[in-house]
């Protein structure tokens, strides 16, 4: 039923709120989730779904969306209603309970998990002649399909993390593949970059920058141009991808009343906000010492659910019991 009540509402798909379902169906509160992307796991699809990690607990290397599907399979067992492509644009406490409008409907629920991430995040666009209209026919600001770039001639910019993992994903199966980037300071992991650089795959150009796209219904070619000699070159490319960072937006979650410190929502030790039954978790929040990883996410998205179900039921205990003895 549309309009039903729910127990626990978590804003957001992302590793965060997917634990955060999974930890309140282990409570048995009825739970929703809702999120603007077309699909769940937050940043890991959106930004890296094929980007290894190796930092969370249990596994010693675990491709992005590899942990995405585990955490939704996760997530999805005590059957959370999962609402995709709705983005919420209003909370407000109603007749002692939380509505939440989005796009698309009104969700009422008696307690909230704000699990937002970085808020709705768009890459960082670069503006040339040409390039909005390419967007999609070769030139990329996500790679979500390692497999599209096979026998392609690639171009990628930029000298972070992303631009390497991309360079060692894709110049193993890519025709040619070239990395142009501004400077000579790398901002990736040297671990990575010594992989490419030892790899042999990549061409890597330092002090070069995008100067140009070219092309009429695919990428035909990018001018590049080397910031010391001034020197301009013309690639011939099927592809170019851009890695230049993103740009986060809280966008209208900053009007909900929240208390907010450098764009992220202030909890305390429970995941509390200071608007009564919303919790945060994950890279919205902060606290003292927060660290913005998943493995601390999903620990605050246990902890905000726990602390839920006391709000909801005060006879209930915070501490769940350990969860082998609950099945
Ligand atoms: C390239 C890269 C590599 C990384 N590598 C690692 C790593 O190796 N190890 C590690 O621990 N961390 C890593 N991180 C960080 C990690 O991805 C984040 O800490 C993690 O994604 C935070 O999870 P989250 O669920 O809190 O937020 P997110 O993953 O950002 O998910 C938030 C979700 O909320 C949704 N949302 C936001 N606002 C609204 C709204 N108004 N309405 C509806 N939906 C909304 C968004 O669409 C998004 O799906 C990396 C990050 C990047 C960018």
């Amino acid at each position: 039923m549309e309009n039903e009540l729910y127990d626990f509402t978590i804003i957001g798909g992302g590793p965060t709120g997917l634990f955060g379902a999974f930890y309140a169906g282990l409570r048995q509160m009825k739970t929703k989730i809702i999120d603007s992307l077309p699909q769940l796991g937050g940043q890991l699809s959106a930004l890296y779904p094929e980007k290894h990690i190796y930092d969370v607990a249990g596994f010693r290397k675990v491709l992005a969306k590899d942990l995405v599907s585990e955490l939704s399979e996760q997530a999805l067992q005590n059957n959370p209603t999962v609402c995709l492509e709705e983005k919420c644009i209003t909370l407000e406490h109603i007749d002692g309970e939380i509505v939440i409008t989005t796009n698309k409907a009104t969700h009422r629920t008696k307690t909230v998990l704000i699990a937002g991430g970085v808020g709705a995040f768009a890459p960082r666009r670069l503006e040339l002649p040409g390039i909005t209209e390419l967007e999609g026919k070769g030139v990329h600001y996500f790679v979500t399909d390692t497999e599209r770039f096979r026998g392609r001639r690639i171009v990628i910019v930029g000298g972070g993390d992303s631009a390497f993992d991309w360079s060692l994903a894709l110049g193993e199966i890519a025709a040619s593949c070239i990395q142009i980037h501004r400077s000579a300071t790398f901002r990736a992991h040297e671990d990575t970059v010594s992989k490419v650089q030892d790899g042999g795959n990549v061409d890597i150009r330092t002090f070069h920058e995008l100067r140009g796209v070219h092309g009429t219904d695919c990428l035909e070619a990018v001018t590049v141009v080397d910031t010391q000699s001034g020197e301009e070159t013309q690639i011939v490319c099927d592809d170019v991808i851009l890695t230049l960072g993103f740009l986060s937006n809280l966008g209208p979650i900053k009007e909900w009343g929240l208390a907010l410190q450098k764009n992220q929502i202030v909890v305390n030790a429970h995941m509390e906000t200071n608007l009564p039954g919303v919790f945060a978790a994950g890279d919205i929040c902060t606290y003292d010492g927060k660290l913005k990883l998943i493995v601390t996410g999903v620990a605050e998205a246990a902890t905000a659910a726990n602390f839920a179900k006391t709000t909801i039921d005060p006879t209930a205990k915070a501490f769940p019991g350990h969860s082998s003895d609950m099945k």
